[in-house]
């Protein structure tokens, strides 16, 4: 299980390998096998050795991160992991992916709420908004499960940021399962959406379901959920303008000469002018104006948060 590091300050890693869960369209299970967790000294002693180094923010991955530790001799819930990593001293920012809505648990939203270096920001892939669509792909929830989630999430931590991934034109998908996605797309405004037009895996159960709306009519319906997701994250980042965030800077910013580049504890992007000798800290930014996928910013002081 390899930790992979592209900065020195930042590091993503593995806490499981696989995945059991056979959405008709992936074929993760089939290449990767069934899913592994890594044992949570192993995980632990990682992630200290990597602060040490002078990492503060990792990201921690597995495809359905929600169902670690099932298949531990020594029992252990993702939950409890996350409060494990959270202890570690040092570590200032901590973030998850993937989150499976079928495996997601409150107690998860608990930690979050009351953890401070746990990141506020859930990355939680809807995939669809009908329930037959998704009955088809076999992700296990419906788009009632999936907004009881979410109105948890908002009632508990209501500055935390959401995140998604969406497919358009899975086989079988008629119009009317198309307006359930944008139905669903309105109704929770996700801060930002990773759509995709569905394109069959060999091997997979969808790839041998009939399909009978054209490419065409699929690019239709992808641009209009772009429309509509763009706008609203739009409105999202507007609400963050004039506000102070902590801000962990990655590099410089291709936005522009002299600016820099971070990232706010709810994974949006902001743009501000600064020193390189900055790179690597948290500091403190005010949002100046919004843009659709990231922010502009000032330095708010000097000193590191
Ligand atoms: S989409 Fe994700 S959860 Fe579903 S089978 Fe693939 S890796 Fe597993």
């Amino acid at each position: 299980f390899k930790v992979k590091r592209e900065y020195n300050f930042k590091a993503f890693v593995p806490i499981t390998i696989g995945c059991n869960n056979y959405c008709s369209y992936c074929i993760v299970p089939f290449v990767r096998g069934r899913e592994k967790s890594v044992e949570v000294k192993k995980i632990i002693r990682n992630i200290e050795g990597l602060v040490s180094r002078g990492v503060i923010e990792v990201t921690l991955l597995g495809q359905n991160v929600n169902s670690y530790g099932k298949d531990l001799n020594e029992a252990c819930t993702f939950s409890e992991l996350l409060e494990n990593v959270s202890d570690i001293k040092g570590l200032k920012r901590i973030r998850f992916l993937t989150s499976h809505p079928r495996d997601f648990s409150g107690s998860i939203i608990d930690i979050i709420k009351n953890r401070d270096n746990l990141a506020k920001h859930i990355h939680l892939p809807l995939q669809a908004g009908s329930n037959k669509v998704l009955k088809e792909m076999n992700r296990n929830y419906t788009r009632e499960d999936y907004l009881n989630i979410i109105e948890n999430i908002r009632e508990e931590i209501p500055d935390c940021s959401i995140t998604t991934d969406i497919i358009v034109g899975f086989p079988g998908e008629e119009r009317y399962d198309f307006l359930e996605t944008l139905d669903m797309v309105r109704k929770v405004r996700f801060n930002r959406a990773f759509t995709f037009i569905y394109s069959p895996r060999e091997g997979t159960k969808a790839s041998k379901i009939k399909d009978y709306i054209l490419l065409e009519e699929k690019k239709k319906w992808f641009n209009e959920l772009l429309e509509t997701q763009n706008r609203i994250s739009y409105e999202e980042n507007k609400k963050f303008v004039c506000k102070k965030f902590k801000v962990l800077v990655e590099g410089k910013s291709r936005k522009g000469e002299g600016l820099l580049e971070g990232r706010m504890e709810n994974n949006t992007i902001v743009n501000f002018k600064g020193d390189a000798d900055l790179i690597g800290k948290i500091i403190p930014v005010i949002i100046t104006r919004e843009r659709t996928f990231y922010l502009m910013g000032d330095l708010a002081r000097k000193n590191y948060v």
